[in-house]
């Protein structure tokens, strides 16, 4: 068996091809992935590949960006810069001059590619997967955009006849596993299975490419391992906050997807040329969501930084009209095929709006000099700048400055009412995470919550919230919705993983300090490329070998690989947005 020999033996294949010019190179991205899970099932020899990969290769935790979020992570890796180069700071951005938001996609990023760099150096390269590729680029080879992707047809791939190719010699390639209707109605069985299919999908198109050419650098994204956390995280769990009643202890969706992974690496890494070089990355790591939503806007009102419109939020009727979006919004992800739900959130123009009318309507303007967009995954704050927000309040300069201290200090004395630990971890202001020509579309200061023994807090949207309280403990299974807060038993941590396997890598080493931004400048050195000065990631050096670092100097380039995007900035049309607008209505989403 191929197999055994190629993974399991240390180097193996190494002499083989010694030239770095000629380095092939298998990348598998797993969404979310942590050795938080992997390290345990590896242990119970559950995950034998991925285990054969820890032996062989050199590994680390890998810092994500701050916010550790899919957008800026998997920006931050396909660049080696920080989102204040790149753009890409969350699933959405503010609207300069406006208090509205909109959904940022590929043609928002600032900087060339890794794959950009290594076409242009005549390698040919395959990116499946990678979510913020849509639109995918023209490169030498192919691209499949990630699960973020708002269409599910030929636009997807590049060249779009590959979507063809694969339809009849595979058929066809899944963006993204339909499952989220089994498993609001409880179907867990029929989910996992739709998970796995789509994953063994993915597979055969993988196979089928590998079998077609030879790559320099392929890249495989698995969206799935994502999907599973923030799903099933409770069913994983036994002490999750959000377990279902009865979950049967003898099942795990999220293993059964990690077992997954393990089997297609298995039958896809003896495919690979045999002094092919393996790298494993995730995006950000994950953990358990707790039981307690947090109002940001609330406590910013109740610190006397923020003020709401009389009546706004505020009464019942208000917050039954939200919650009857929320319910309306998991109805359509528990009835609706994806193709259908996919039209609905994307940049539609008035999805967008949709998301800035639940952030932002219902706030005082006038007399509001802080708050917090409230987005669903990680918390931020803005000063409503004069000059800056559309009705501003707060002058720039020493009174904005002053502004961020006290709301800062303010920050870390906040603690949870129940246990009265500090609820934040650290708040940043935004020029100590990010720097670059992007940096003025950052939020002004970034905010990390603690873990409230051990799970994360869930964000929630104020006006959302019954009563004035900043902190409220929901009841199990979700203030009587279950439906929508089932996607969220699980969610971000900053820790991911990165590990590399192949010519002049120590085996079996454990570094330390690898940041997401590294990754790139790491890849682009072990395939014996230069790497552009002003990438931000430094060569992970300490992955190898003594002797192979004497003989293959780190080259800087001296050029810039931060070029705004020469593609056309990509927008809906009016007839598109009409469509989309006649769904909204129909979902009643719009009156
Ligand atoms: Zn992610």
């Amino acid at each position: 068996m191929p197999k055994k020999s190629r993974n399991g033996c240390r180097g193996s294949a190494i002499l083989i091809n010694p030239s770095p010019q000629n380095r092939r190179l298998f990348i598998l991205g797993l969404d979310g992935g942590t050795f938080d899970l992997i390290r345990p099932w590896v242990k119970e020899g559950r995950l034998p590949n991925l285990g054969r990969l820890l032996d062989s290769g050199s590994h680390a935790e890998l810092t994500s960006t701050i916010p550790p979020m899919t957008p800026p992570g998997w920006t931050s890796f396909m660049t080696g810069m920080n989102p204040g180069k790149h753009g890409i700071f969350d699933f959405t951005e503010r609207e300069p001059g406006r208090y509205e938001v909109k959904i940022v996609n590929a043609t928002d990023r600032q900087a060339r590619t890794i794959w950009s760099l290594m076409s242009q150096a005549g390698k040919r390269v395959a990116s499946i997967g990678v979510p913020l590729t849509y639109p995918p680029e023209p490169v030498n080879g192919v691209m499949i955009s990630g699960f973020d992707s708002p269409v599910l047809d030929r636009r997807i791939m590049q060249p779009p006849e590959l979507f063809d190719e694969l339809e009849k010699a595979v058929g066809g390639y899944p963006v993204s596993p339909d499952f989220a209707r089994h498993a609001v109605r409880g179907d867990l069985k029929r989910a996992v299975e739709i998970i796995c299919e789509t994953m063994d999908q993915k597979a055969r198109a993988v196979e089928y490419l590998f079998k077609r050419e030879v790559w320099d650098c392929f890249m495989l994204v698995f969206g799935e391992t994502d999907a599973c956390i923030h799903y099933f995280w409770g069913h994983h769990d036994p002490s999750s906050p959000h377990r279902p009643p009865g979950a049967d202890p003898g099942m795990d969706p999220i293993r059964t997807v990690y077992e997954k992974v393990d089997e297609i690496l298995g039958r896809l890494l003896p495919l690979l040329p045999p002094d092919a070089g393996i790298m494993l990355v995730s995006d950000h790591g994950t953990g358990g969501a707790g039981r307690k939503m947090v109002y940001l806007n609330r406590w910013l009102e109740a610190e006397g930084f923020l003020s709401f419109r009389s009546g706004a939020g505020r009464g019942p009727f208000r917050a039954m009209q939200w919650r009857l979006l929320e319910e309306a919004r998991s109805w359509a992800r528990a009835v609706l095929p994806q193709s259908v739900v996919k039209r609905l959130r994307y940049r539609s123009g008035l999805g967008a709006k949709l998301e800035s009318n639940q952030r932002f309507s219902g706030l005082n303007w006038k007399q509001t000099a802080v708050y917090s967009d409230e987005t669903p995954h990680y918390p931020n704050v803005w000063i409503n700048l004069k000059g800056r927000e559309p009705q501003g309040i707060v002058n720039p300069g020493e009174d904005y400055e002053a502004l961020r201290e006290r709301v800062m200090q303010r920050l870390s004395e906040w603690r949870d009412p129940e246990t009265r630990r500090p609820m934040i971890k650290r708040v940043f202001k935004r020029e100590a995470v990010y720097h670059g020509p992007c940096l003025e579309r950052a939020p002004d200061l970034l905010l990390q919550w603690n873990l409230d023994d051990d799970y994360s807090y869930l964000n929630g949207s104020s006006l959302m919230a019954l009563g004035k309280n900043p902190v409220v403990p929901i009841r199990p299974h979700g203030l009587g919705r279950a439906k929508s807060m089932l996607n969220r038993s699980g969610s971000h941590r900053e820790n991911g993983i990165f590990l590399i396997r192949g010519e002049g890598i120590r085996p079996g080493h454990r570094l330390s300090g690898a940041e997401i931004t590294d990754v790139a400048p790491t890849l682009l050195y072990w395939l014996g490329l230069p790497v552009p000065a002003d990438m931000d990631g430094r060569v992970l050096i300490e992955s190898f070998e003594d002797a192979y670092r004497r003989d293959h100097p780190i080259v800087r380039e001296d050029t810039s690989s931060r070029v705004p995007q020469d593609r056309a900035h990509l927008v809906y049309s009016e007839e598109e947005t009409k469509k989309v607008e006649e769904r909204l209505q129909s979902l009643g989403y719009i009156e």
